[in-house]
């Protein structure tokens, strides 16, 4: 099945529910409404000339023509590239030009003339460039009005010339360890994968899904936007960009019933000061994904939160994302400890980094993924496609993870982030989990710094409760004595006020370990 068809289904089954509410402006759409808009924005495309197999981006934080732009793409068989929000001048001409753009998409309602201003800068230096539209400005009315010459008869046989197989979406990585790269997705890729974490949450008509994740990621725009397509449900944005405060008050306000975040969201929204006073009665499940989730937040979202039913996912954005998800079911021992199991029609095995041979029951291993979410490729670089699917399909994603009996999958971190202390493997994602439960620290980050006698040593990089307080590293060791093995216990210690983040709200552990090795040098 294509995206298209899929909103036509939603269309005629649901078309008097709510699909997508704007909680900033107040605008609401439901899907009859969301699929006449979306269709003006189509036959729009279809005037500007996009083709078949066209890159069109957008460069936009969360609005509702992200939304109306990417089912739009989809039905015109034009491929939606999704450009960084925190882009500027030098990173959005790459991608124009990686991506071979002809059309791009930019938002105004945010940092307006900045983003008008650095997109009209580069538009000479990238030559597939055709044109550039505004959204909240009168280029996407213009667009929009173009499109009402359009005969519908070509839309038509546009959309009967599609395959689900067809590429649909450039998505990039978030950059955590290193440049991004552009996952090609398919229909199939990302329609299945939303549709299954959909039915894993036990999504109806009657959900209403709040997305302070940024659409511009997979976690936004598949879990969130094509999760609550395929099972009718709606999506409720709080606020252009994250912000702790909005999203409880949406959550509210709406009467949502789900919602998502990764870990450092929902500590966010468990921090404020007012917690207390929404009423957050409504929530029933959600998402916890993208990053290691911590138990002490994840129990505190159950019951605080009232999230009961709350999953934890994990995978990435060259898997459509989503490979294994926790059930509704699952105690929540299995919720906090592990990513749950695997999602249907997808296959993952431990195995051994060196030979791709499984590795037994209960062994560390690299996790490889391999079906029908497996991107095509890397956009136009072959080379890296083949260093990470391999000849048998196999995604050799490059976090380490161990399975257990029951085919419960724990992550035990990335391959690039383990920590060899004097030959020990160090788990950063254990040593976290253990300092969570100090009294004094908000949030911490664990890496590993390079030492002359060992190696590498353990730095704790914390965020206190309280930013007044003081944390040291004696008093941090003599906390951690008898509880945790010696060579595990941090030797050096940073008091942060915040962690550099990916635009998907990530910590960047590779900026950390380099501003670590520039303060102890
Ligand atoms: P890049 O590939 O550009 O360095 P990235 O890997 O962070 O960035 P994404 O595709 O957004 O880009 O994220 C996928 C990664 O996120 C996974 O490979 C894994 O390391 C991590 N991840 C996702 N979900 C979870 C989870 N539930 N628990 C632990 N880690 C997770
Ligand atoms: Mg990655």
């Amino acid at each position: 099945e294509t995206i298209g068809a899929a909103l036509a289904r939603a269309v005629r089954r649901h078309g008097d529910r709510d699909a997508l509410v704007d909680v900033p402006s107040g605008r609401r759409w439901t899907w009859a409404e969301l699929g006449r808009a979306v269709e003006e924005v189509a036959l729009g495309l279809l005037a500007k000339g996009v083709g078949r197999g066209d890159r069109v981006g957008i460069w936009a934080v969360n609005c509702p023509e992200w939304v109306m732009l990417q089912y739009a793409t989809a039905r015109v068989g034009a491929v939606l590239v999704n450009v960084n929000p925190a882009y500027r001048v030098h990173e959005l001409a790459y991608v124009l030009r990686q991506a071979g753009i002809s059309l791009l998409v930019a938002s105004t309602a945010h940092r307006t003339s900045d983003y008008r201003r650095m997109a009209e800068q580069v538009r000479g230096d990238c030559p597939a460039l055709r044109d550039i539209v505004y959204v909240g400005d009168p280029t996407w009315d213009g667009m929009v009005h173009l499109g009402g010459g359009v005969d519908r008869a070509r839309m038509a046989a546009r959309e009967a010339a599609l395959h689900a197989g067809d590429p649909v979406n450039i998505q990039y990585t978030s950059g955590t360890t290193g440049f991004p790269k552009g996952a090609t997705l398919s229909h199939r890729n990302i329609l299945n994968n939303g549709h299954f974490v959909g039915e894993s949450l036990g999504y109806t008509a009657e959900d209403r899904i709040a997305v302070p994740v940024p659409f511009y990621h997979c976690f936004g725009m598949v879990m969130g936007n094509l999760a609550a397509l395929t099972h009718g449900a709606c999506v409720v944005i709080p606020a252009p960009a994250f912000d702790a405060t909005a999203t409880l008050h949406a959550v509210e306000r709406e009467r949502c019933t789900a919602l998502y975040g990764v870990p450092t969201m929902f500590i966010a929204e468990l921090g404020l000061p007012d917690f207390a006073t929404y009423d957050l009665s409504s929530l029933r499940t959600g998402i916890m994904a993208g990053s290691p989730c911590p138990e002490e937040v994840m129990k505190r979202v159950v019951t605080e939160m009232h999230m009961a039913e709350v999953a934890i996912c994990y995978g990435m954005t060259e898997t459509s994302p989503v490979s294994t998800q926790t059930g509704r079911a699952d105690d929540l021992e299995r919720r906090t400890g592990t990513v749950g199991r695997v999602l249907p029609h997808v296959e993952v095995k431990v195995a051994d980094p060196e030979t791709g041979r499984a590795v037994p029951r209960g062994t560390t291993g690299e996790l490889c993924t391999r079906g029908y979410s497996v991107m095509l490729g890397y956009w136009d670089d072959p080379e890296r496609t083949a260093e990470a699917v391999d000849a048998d399909g196999w995604m050799h994603t490059g976090d380490l993870a161990v399975m257990d009996d029951d085919g419960f999958v724990r992550i035990a971190g990335r391959i690039k982030d383990m920590i060899i202390r004097g030959g020990e493997n160090v788990y950063p994602r254990e040593i976290e989990e253990f300092l969570h439960g100090h009294p004094k620290i908000s949030d911490v980050q664990v890496i590993g710094v390079p030492d002359a006698k060992y190696g590498e040593e353990i730095m704790a990089c914390v965020i206190l409760r309280d930013p007044a307080d003081t944390l040291t590293r004696d008093e941090l060791a003599r906390w951690c004595r008898g509880r945790l093995a010696h060579y595990k216990v941090p030797r050096h210690l940073r008091v942060m006020d915040a962690f550099p983040l990916t635009v998907s709200g990530k910590v960047r552990k590779v900026e950390l370990r380099q501003e670590a090795v520039a303060l102890l040098s």
